[in-house]
Formats: C-alpha cells, sequence, structure tokens
C-alpha cells in the first residue's frame, strides 16, 4: 500500500473502508461513506476502488486508473477521506478478504469498518471466507431507500450463524442515484449535473466516458 496513505491512517482507532467499482463515483456513495464516519465515530474512511471485480469478469469497466482519478478528485477535499490502490495494483481478481487482512497486518490496532451497497452484500455469503470477512471487518450495508435490508439481515441470520453486532445497516437517501443509471444518462446524452462532483462530470466528459454500455 502507498506509504503516504500508510502514514496519513496511522495512529487512528477506527477505519471505515469503502469498497466499490465506483464506475463512476457519485454523491451517494460520498453521502454514505461521510454518514457512516459520523454515525461511527470513523476516524477516516479509506476509498478503495476495485481491480478487476472477481463476480464483474464478463462486464465492462472502466480502466482502473479513471475509476481512481475521479475518487481522488471527489475526495480531495475531504480531510477524513484518503483514496488507495491496494486492490487496482494487486495481479487478478480482488477479494474482500484478501484487501482486509493487508489492512489489519498495516493497523492492527485498529478496528476495521467495511462499507459498502447492501446490493453488493446479498451476495456476502458467497464472497471468498465470507466468516473470516466478518471476523476481520464489522460489515456496514448502505442501502438504497426502499431497499428492505432489514430482510436481507433476518435471511442472513436464518441461514448463517455469525455475530449479529457485526453487520449493521445505514439508509442512505442519497443513494437514489446509482452509477449504472449515470452511466445510462450518459449514454442517452441526459443531463448528470448534480449527481456527481461537478470536476467528474467533465472528467468522463473529457475522456468520453460512459458514450457506449
Ligand atoms: P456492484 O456489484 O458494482 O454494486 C452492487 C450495488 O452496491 C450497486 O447498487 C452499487 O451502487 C452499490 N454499491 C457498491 N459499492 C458501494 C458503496 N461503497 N457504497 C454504496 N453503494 C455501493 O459492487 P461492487 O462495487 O463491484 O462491489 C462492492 C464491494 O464488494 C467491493 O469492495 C468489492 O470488492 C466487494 N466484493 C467482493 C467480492 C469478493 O471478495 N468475492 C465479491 C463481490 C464484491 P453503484 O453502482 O451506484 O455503486
Amino acid at each position: 500500500m502507498e506509504a503516504k496513505v500508510i502514514e496519513a491512517l496511522k495512529g487512528g482507532r477506527r477505519l471505515g473502508i469503502m469498497g466499490g467499482t465506483f464506475d463512476p463515483i457519485h454523491y451517494g456513495h460520498l453521502v454514505a461513506a461521510e454518514t457512516a464516519r459520523d454515525e461511527l465515530g470513523l476516524d477516516n474512511v479509506l476509498f478503495i476502488p476495485t481491480g478487476i471485480p472477481p463476480h464483474k469478469l464478463n462486464r465492462r469497466v472502466t480502466d482502473a486508473n479513471l475509476r481512481y482519478a475521479m475518487v481522488e478528485m471527489s475526495i480531495r477535499n475531504n480531510k477524513y477521506f484518503k483514496v488507495s490502490k491496494l486492490e487496482i495494483e494487486r495481479e487478478g481478481p480482488t477479494y474482500t478478504i484478501d484487501t482486509l487482512r493487508i489492512l489489519h497486518t498495516f493497523f492492527p490496532e485498529q478496528e476495521l469498518y467495511f462499507i459498502t451497497g447492501t446490493d453488493a452484500l446479498r451476495e456476502l455469503f458467497t464472497w471468498r471466507e465470507p466468516e473470516e470477512i466478518i471476523r476481520l471487518a464489522k460489515i456496514i450495508g448502505a442501502s438504497r431507500p426502499g431497499y428492505d435490508s432489514y430482510g436481507l439481515l433476518a435471511s442472513f441470520a436464518r441461514k448463517y450463524s455469525f455475530p449479529k453486532d457485526q453487520i449493521l445497516l445505514l439508509e442512505i437517501p442519497a443513494l437514489a442515484i446509482s452509477s449504472t443509471d449515470i452511466r445510462a444518462r450518459v449514454h442517452k446524452k441526459k443531463s448528470i449535473r448534480y449527481l456527481l462532483p461537478d470536476e467528474v462530470r467533465l472528467f468522463i466528459k473529457e475522456n468520453k466516458l460512459y458514450q457506449e454500455l
């Protein structure tokens, strides 16, 4: 991991880890990270854009360095937010368990909080070593309005055995915004203004991203 990121995160007690493809990052992600930081008393939130997502080997995903650049420009003004190329620089598909092990090695004294969308977490128990993921980090499900995340938790509780306070939910109204919708809007030449930071909007335009789905 980047030396400047390690240095910036040293000394904290609670580290949020915002995992996602971020294709592109938008205000829903930023509000989710800020809400988690605020409500859970996190010292920092580390954004980790995925490298090759294991479940998306067949879908077109924007070049990781461009996705990283969009995250980087979006979080620049928040001193609690950092971004790392940890997953981008790893060879092959990236698994959350490997990322958590690396972070635990660097920051053994910090409590880890892995934050991601409840849509992604629905599949948590099919990921590599789910029990170990839940042991190493608290899992924070950021849900879209209208998503039955309590139903999801209840179904996990029925099917699997895990400490119940290791999976928490946060409803994030701003997650009405979605990357899929933004990509579709760009493709249809519709406005994406106010859905994501303006710098990212201009970056998408300059780099002609999402013209094809
Ligand atoms: P995804 O399938 O692209 O996204 C699923 C849903 O979750 C989408 O609705 C997405 O909304 C939302 N979402 C994703 N990240 C979010 C975030 N940080 N905050 C709020 N909503 C979020 O999922 P993904 O982005 O590829 O994966 C999410 C995380 O799970 C990543 O860190 C990934 O590495 C991990 N994961 C691990 C494994 C494994 O270890 N086997 C398998 C799958 C996923 P938007 O499209 O608007 O973002």
